[in-house]
Formats: C-alpha cells, sequence, structure tokens
C-alpha cells in the first residue's frame, strides 16, 4: 500500500493518493508519531511537502509518517477542503491542476540571480457559465469563499486576497486577451505568506497560468511575468521590481537565474550546489514595515541617481561600478542616500561576481558573496532588524556554512544560509535556540530546492 501511495505521490496523482492515505492512515496506530503533528497542519499540505521533496531528502521518511498520521486524524472528518467540498465538489473531474515556485532570491537590484525554490502553491480552478468569479483559499479559509464580478475589477480592499488574481485578470484584459466567462478558483499553497518568499508573485503567476489554460490565451511566459508585477505596483501598490515572478515564471531545474532588469536579458546559470542545500529561515515576524519601507529605499535610490546625473550620464545605479560611484559620491546631499546608493551599487557588483562564482564552481566564493550582501543590506541599506541578523549572523559562526543573508523585502520575514547537508539538523538546532534566546520564540527551517516555473500538472 505504502508503495503504491508513494508512486502515486510522485505521479502527483493527488486524489487518487489521498483516498489511499485516508485508507492507509485509518489502520495506523502509532500514537507517538500522532502526537508529533501540528493540528494546523493539513494533510494536503504534507503531500505537497513530500512531493516537493527530493528523493534523497533524509526528511522524506519522516514527512510521510506525519502525512499518515494526519490522515488518521482526519480518516472520519472531511475536515480536508471542506467548505469547497461543500460548495462544488472539490475533486469534480472537470477541474485542472496547477503546480508553481515561488522565487528565492540570492541577489536583487538592476542585475538579479535567482532561483525557483520548490515550494507549492497549487490551485484547481475551472470555467463557469456565468460572469461571477469564486475564489477560495485553503490558507484563508476564515474568508470563506469570496466572489466577484468578473465585469468589475477594481481593487476592493474586503475582496481581500483577491485583489492578486482580481488584478491578474484586469491587466489580462487591459492588454487584450478575452475572458468571458467566470471562473471558480480553490487555491492551496505551502508558501509562507507575507515572509519575503513572495507567495504574492506566485498567486500571480499561477492565476495567469490558468487564466491561459481555460481562456486558451495567447501568451508569451514574459507577458505573465510583466503582468504579475503590474498587478503588485499599480493595483496593490508595491513599488516592486520583477524578480520574484521572473523567477517564479522563468526558473528552471537547478538553475540560478541572471536577470538584467533594464533590459530583461537573462541567462540561465548552472546551479550545482555540490553537498550543500539552501536551508530558508523564517524569522516568523510578519514584515509589516517591508512594504511602506522598500518604496521609501526606491526613493532614496532614485533621488541618488538625480543627483548623481549632475555630472553622469547614468539611469541606473547599476551602470556604475564602485570607484566611479566614490569618486562622484560627493554629489549626493545626504547621509542616508549616499549610503543606501552605496549598498545599490556594490550589491549589483556583487551579482555580478556571484555569476562568475556559480559558473566557476567556487560556493566559497559565493558564500562570502551572501554575507557580504547582508552586511550590506544592515548597514547601508537598513532593511534587516534584530530577527533577520540573528539568524544571519549565528548562521556564519556555525560549521558547515557557506554563507548566509537575509532575502525578500526586510524587516522580518526569512533569511537564507547555505548550509553542508550534513550539518543542517545541527544548523537548525544551533541556530533556533539561539534564536529563541534572543528573540523569544523559535524561528522556522526549510530546506529549498532548485525547480521549475509555473506550470499546469495534469
Ligand atoms: P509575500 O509575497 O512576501 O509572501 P505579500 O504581503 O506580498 O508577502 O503577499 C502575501 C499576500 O498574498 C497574502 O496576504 C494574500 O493576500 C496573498 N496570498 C499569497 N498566497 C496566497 C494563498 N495561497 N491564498 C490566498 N492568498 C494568498
Ligand atoms: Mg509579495
Amino acid at each position: 500500500m505504502h508503495k503504491e501511495i508513494i508512486q502515486l505521490l510522485n505521479e502527483k496523482r493527488l486524489k487518487e493518493a489521498f483516498t489511499q492515505i485516508k485508507e492507509a492512515a485509518a489502520t495506523l496506530n502509532n500514537w507517538e508519531l500522532k502526537s508529533q503533528i501540528e493540528t494546523q497542519q493539513t494533510t494536503y499540505e504534507y503531500m505537497l511537502q513530500y512531493m516537493a521533496m527530493g528523493t534523497q531528502d533524509p526528511q522524506r521518511e519522516a514527512i510521510y509518517n506525519q502525512l499518515l498520521c494526519k490522515g488518521h486524524e482526519l480518516a472520519d472528518k472531511t475536515y480536508f477542503l471542506k467548505e469547497w467540498d461543500k460548495a462544488y465538489g472539490y475533486f469534480a473531474d472537470t477541474f485542472r491542476k496547477f503546480a508553481q515556485t515561488p522565487p528565492h532570491s540570492f541577489k536583487e537590484l538592476d542585475f538579479m540571480l535567482e532561483a525557483a525554490k520548490r515550494t507549492f502553491d497549487m490551485s484547481q480552478a475551472r470555467k463557469r457559465d456565468d460572469k461571477v468569479l469564486r475564489f477560495f483559499s485553503g490558507n484563508f479559509e476564515d474568508k470563506g469563499i469570496i466572489e466577484v464580478p468578473l465585469e468589475n475589477l477594481r481593487f476592493e480592499k474586503e475582496h481581500n486576497w483577491t485583489n492578486y488574481p482580481k488584478g491578474v485578470l484586469h491587466f489580462l484584459q487591459e492588454a487584450g486577451h478575452t475572458i468571458d466567462s467566470g471562473m471558480d478558483i480553490y487555491i492551496y499553497g505551502n508558501i509562507p505568506n507575507g515572509s519575503g518568499l513572495s507567495s504574492s508573485s506566485s498567486l500571480e503567476l499561477l492565476i495567469g497560468v490558468i487564466a491561459e489554460k481555460l481562456y486558451d490565451l495567447k501568451l508569451e511566459r514574459l507577458d505573465l511575468v510583466k503582468i504579475g508585477k503590474q498587478t503588485e505596483n499599480d493595483f496593490i501598490g508595491v513599488n516592486s521590481g520583477i524578480m520574484d515572478q521572473f523567477a517564479i515564471g522563468m526558473g528552471a531545474e537547478q538553475r540560478a537565474i541572471y536577470l538584467d532588469t533594464n533590459t530583461l536579458e537573462y541567462d540561465l546559470v548552472p546551479l550545482d550546489l555540490k553537498d550543500n542545500v539552501v536551508v530558508i529561515m523564517n524569522t516568523n515576524k510578519r514584515r509589516e514595515l517591508a512594504d511602506s519601507k522598500y518604496n521609501e529605499r526606491r526613493a532614496e535610490c532614485e533621488t541618488a541617481v538625480s543627483e548623481l546625473q549632475e555630472k553622469l550620464d547614468i539611469q541606473t545605479l547599476g551602470e556604475l561600478d564602485l570607484w566611479t560611484f566614490d569618486a562622484y559620491s560627493y554629489l549626493i546631499k545626504d547621509e542616508n542616500r549616499i549610503k543606501r546608493a552605496r549598498h545599490a551599487v556594490l550589491e549589483n557588483q556583487r551579482t555580478l561576481q556571484a555569476r562568475k562564482a556559480l559558473e566557476s564552481g567556487d560556493l566559497e566564493g559565493f558564500g562570502r558573496l551572501m554575507n557580504a550582501s547582508h552586511v550590506s543590506l544592515e548597514h547601508d541599506y537598513e532593511v534587516t532588524g534584530l530577527e533577520l541578523d540573528t539568524l544571519a549572523h549565528t548562521a556564519w559562526e556555525q560549521e558547515g556554512v557557506l554563507g548566509a543573508r537575509m532575502t525578500g523585502a526586510g524587516f522580518g520575514g526569512c533569511a537564507i544560509a547555505l548550509v553542508n547537508k550534513d550539518k543542517v539538523e545541527d544548523f537548525k538546532k544551533a541556530v533556533g535556540q539561539r534564536y529563541e534566546e534572543v528573540v523569544g520564540y523559535a524561528p522556522s527551517f526549510y530546506i529549498a530546492e532548485v525547480a521549475g516555473g509555473s506550470r499546469v500538472l495534469d
């Protein structure tokens, strides 16, 4: 039976796997295992986690056990997707499955080096005959089913998370694509929300891929990437760049994406982590400040560019090497703006170096660049804070760590570390302990794998 379930999971046949897990779980009588389970986590989440793991992952078996335990708990309750089930019969065969991955960023600004991380947002969606959009997210069960008229795709605060899908559909329509009937969309993801891992971009690309499929739209992937950014900027109101959507939309197995954000020229750089894994460390602090501060930092850099333009013919800070910047930094009239701009200039240079390091297999050098990036984000860009600094600094001290830095917009959210496979457990223990001592609550850890971008599963 277990072999069969694993086979089904490997083939992403979720419905059948779920049925069998429930059956297998009903016979399970291992209370010790069962007690290890956090109550909110659903079988579905464990299924996703399991599927996301490489076959060599040492945690894989543990997750499988948890999956069974959870299934046991659920065997006589249809907790799983109950809302949706009630409304539509969740597993209606007409539904299609989608999956995609969020990014995990190494570098940012003008150039970026990114890799999609193997985590999922999944969705089942179907067209409706009328002009109503009905959304339900397993991550926001308390919001229930949110109904939105297709004919009025404006930002409405009370529509909550569905403003992201609304934005995407709005901009698709604006670009001339025909979306002429409603949809039922169920979403569930295991990307922590609001942690800087860009669950929002993941959601945007997911909706884009759904619309592309269901309405048979003629789209380049880059169009969807741009529409995701447009949604974030002009619908939600966050002035974020394109890198998150780009990594999610364009990511490839075992590749980092090198992107020039001005020209959108990009290369897929081989990403061979050898004996190391990317450990994501979540501060578990929502980065409430991040969006407004992000906009503020951008504005500071733009002002710095206009000050430098007095003598230099540049459009962005990424065009400057360190020494040119140094020679003209006297033009910037404010101490903070000098620091912000210095971060941008150096971060772009580091990205170029990071690319070279990856291409030549120099992971040590790559790790040092991660550290340098954090220092610059901490002291010059000033977007870290006690939580992120504690994670990065403690990570630096651990054996088997090549590098660590914050990721995302800062002020909470996540940091990442490149850690030797065999040291991961010690690493989690040591960093977790120290973090709890300093911050007062525990961080979470996830192991990331570099994966391909958004796609239709079935
Ligand atoms: P981040 O992108 O760093 O995770 P954001 O604040 O930009 O953080 O985006 C988080 C928001 O995106 C959530 O508050 C929610 O509105 C929306 N979102 C992300 N994932 C989901 C999901 N699976 N279901 C519903 N809404 C989601
Ligand atoms: Mg976001």
